[in-house]
């Protein structure tokens, strides 16, 4: 089987009949939108029919991995119209992780109008179920063929999408996490607080050896005392402490201080907690505190756009469960899980620049 081959036979057009077991990125629309940058500038978007790409072999991406990426959804409001969510945002994140990585800066223009481009052509193809949404992949990558040790001076931009439904395996509603103490994501001055390939692919070990021991997710720890919990492996932690029915609840979630990346999620649930008079505290959060079953951590939850709110039922690490948070999502959880779910389809106020319809 060749490469062409395997890729083009992916895409399939996501049909109502699917939703319910479309998996999270397994089917890809029928257009992408694609871009160059070379000799200093960008090439216009165009959009193209979604197939294999041809690559030389010296493309500079294969050899010393520089490709940034970002992750972004539509949604299928009441009134039959898509909705995208928090564009703008990607857009300048994007910015930062090429910045960050020594790739050409794409103008947040330029990106949220591919990214407009590829939801309006496919439009067809945002799903309508409750928990199903068209995930939306912008990606940027070196493809000058070279083996000089430098940044790429060629760089290729494209946006893929694909209909999608839970982010964990089928039918999961709370999650199981892994502690991770042997091995680290992020160290300040690295790469842990911009979306680049290489964060991921260092990660994937830990990734598998935690599905291998039953759990859904890797919860990363801070590089140098292996004590405080920095993220999940694609989303931002919040711990409840307190609880709502005698009004001590509040929200507590790791500061951004370089090392975990400024989750969309995870301002937005900021946001949702703060419309709800749920006070919202930023600061270190040990692991300890998440495991003690006396202390005052009530719930705990993950926040991303492909997971979208997740509540954690256990922690775990090497030595086995370290807590068992419940069976069922808090109430703090179950509130802010509703909020953002009526938020992207536009059935609750959004902010500003939250949402393109
Ligand atoms: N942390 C990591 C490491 C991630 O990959 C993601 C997904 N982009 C997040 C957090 C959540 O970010 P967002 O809410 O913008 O999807």
């Amino acid at each position: 089987m060749t490469v062409d081959e395997d890729q083009t036979a992916r895409p399939a057009a996501a049909s109502p009949e699917l939703e319910g077991r479309l998996g999270f990125g397994a089917v890809f629309t029928r257009h992408v939108v694609a871009a160059r940058y070379a000799d200093g500038g960008w090439s216009g978007a165009t959009l193209q029919p979604f197939e294999a790409i041809s690559l030389s072999p010296a493309s500079m991406v294969l050899h010393y991995g520089q490709a940034i990426f970002e992750g972004l959804k539509a949604f299928r409001a009441a009134d039959g119209s898509a909705l995208i969510f928090r564009a703008a945002d990607c857009a300048r994140r994007f910015r930062r992780s090429a910045a960050r990585m020594g790739m050409p800066e794409l103008p947040e223009d330029v990106f949220v109008e591919a990214v407009r481009a590829v939801v309006a052509e496919d439009v067809d193809q945002v799903p309508s179920a409750p928990g199903c949404s068209l995930y939306v992949r912008p990606v940027m990558f070196a493809a000058e063929p070279s083996l000089a040790v430098r940044a790429s001076t060629e760089y290729v931009f494209l946006v893929v999408a694909s209909p999608v439904d839970s982010f964990f395996a089928a039918g999961r509603t709370m999650i199981d996490v892994f502690a991770m103490r042997e091995l680290i994501r992020a160290a300040r001055g690295g790469t842990g607080d911009v979306k680049c390939a290489g964060n991921y692919a260092a990660a994937m070990v830990a990734k598998s050896a935690a599905v291998a021991q039953g759990y859904d997710e890797v919860l990363w720890l801070d590089a140098v005392e292996h004590r405080y919990v920095e993220e999940f492996g694609a989303m931002n932690c919040f711990a409840v402490t307190g609880r709502p029915d005698d009004g001590t609840a509040t929200l507590v979630t790791p500061p951004l201080a370089g090392t975990i990346l400024p989750g969309h999620t995870r301002a937005t649930v900021l946001t949702l907690a703060a419309r709800r008079g749920i006070p919202v505290v930023e600061r270190p959060l040990a692991l300890d505190e998440l495991t003690d079953p006396d202390g005052s951590v009530t719930e705990v939850f993950a926040a991303g756009t492909a997971a979208g709110i997740a509540p954690v039922r256990t922690v775990g690490g090497s030595e086995g469960v370290l807590r068992k948070l419940g069976d069922e999502p808090g109430p703090v959880t179950a509130a802010l899980a509703a909020d953002y779910a009526a938020v992207v389809r536009g059935a609750a106020p959004a902010e500003d620049g939250w949402l393109i319809r």
